[in-house]
């Protein structure tokens, strides 16, 4: 019996597969379309103990053919970034319902263990911050896009609870808060890839809005663990957690850390929202994590702090490992 990773070849899903292959015999397989995922991001992994299947999650017998040979589920695969969400918005909530909802219906045939992947996104722009689990969501109008990817990742916590609760299937829901590290691209809008790859070029680092809005950026290094904990964990079935690290940073020092730490002769550039999205476009102003639950049921917490994660993504950029 193998471990299947949907989204395993994307940035956190490979890091995962990394994770979870390090001094171990497990047998993974990964199901990717290959949208936002590339092939690059699992090319250093020569090991008999990978399958990649290259299928989309809307694809319901393939993926009841995964899920039956799998002991455990880690379901990552989703429409990624905003400006994606934004452009895309059907293909991103098409993805993110019909992908949930193959994976747990077949998960529910074994009661295999499943972790549904979810987002700091499904708090929208509630002003509670920090962010507990319980808390309520705030969204915007069905005529903003970026809802509709908030919406769909709570519809799918709803059917993982539901699941957990009707069909006895053991199921944590992880809801990740702005990850970051090597492999990620800023192609979908994410900020940090983007000002690297701007500050290593000598251009101007683009910050949206006036940039006072504040995110916690959280090592994927320390996402995958935390991960792989809460599926070992008996405690966490049937639970949501947050998986990011407390400590906000605005949108404006950002800029200026990786200036400083790329010693980079770039400006700084504030666009509005409106020109970088789209009119309708809404940000959420503070994104914070209170993890008491997540240390609660694991004991710990992430252990990368920002100047880290800034100086691995620069050092894998000035590499040029990822161009
Ligand atoms: N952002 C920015 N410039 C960019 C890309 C993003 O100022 O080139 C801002 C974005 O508006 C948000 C923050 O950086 O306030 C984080 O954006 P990202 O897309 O990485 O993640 P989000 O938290 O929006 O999901």
């Amino acid at each position: 019996m193998s471990v299947l990773i949907t989204g395993g070849a994307g940035f956190i899903g490979s890091h995962l597969v990394d994770h979870l292959l390090a001094g171990t015999d497990r047998q993974i397989v990964v199901l990717d379309d290959f949208s936002t995922g590339s092939a690059s991001n699992l090319e250093h992994l020569e090991t008999d103990q990978l399958t990649t299947i290259d299928g989309d999650v809307r694809d319901d017998a393939l993926v009841a053919d995964c899920v039956a040979e799998a002991k455990v589920v880690y379901h990552l695969a989703a429409a990624v970034g905003v400006r994606n969400v934004v452009e895309n918005p059907l293909d991103s909530i098409q993805t993110n319902l019909q992908g949930t909802e193959n994976v747990l219906s077949a998960a529910a045939h074994d009661a295999t263990p499943t972790f549904i992947a979810s987002s700091s996104e499904v708090y929208g722009k509630s002003e509670c911050v920090p962010f507990s689990e319980e808390d309520d969501r705030v969204y915007g109008p069905t005529t903003a896009p970026r809802w509709g990817y908030a919406t769909a990742k709570a519809a799918d916590e709803f059917l993982a609870l539901a699941y957990n609760d009707e069909h006895d299937l053991p199921v944590v829901v992880g809801r990740y808060f702005n990850i970051v590290g090597p492999r990620q691209t800023g192609q979908y809008g994410m900020v940090i890839p983007t000002f690297v790859e701007q500050a290593l070029a000598g251009d101007d680092l683009t910050v949206y809005g006036d940039g006072t809005q504040t995110r916690s950026f959280t090592h994927v290094a320390d996402a995958v663990s935390i991960t792989h904990d809460l599926v070992e964990n008996d405690d966490a079935r049937g639970e949501v957690f947050n998986i990011g690290a407390p400590g906000p940073t605005s949108i404006n020092e950002l800029a200026s850390r990786v200036i400083e730490l790329t010693d980079s002769d770039s400006e700084i550039t504030h666009i509005p929202f409106a020109e970088a999205y789209d009119e309708d476009f809404e940000e959420p102003d503070e994104r914070e994590p209170d993890i008491s639950k997540l240390r609660d049921v694991l004991g710990r917490r992430p252990r990368v702090d920002l100047d880290r994660i800034l100086r691995d993504v620069i050092d894998e950029r000035a590499d040029g490992v990822i161009g």
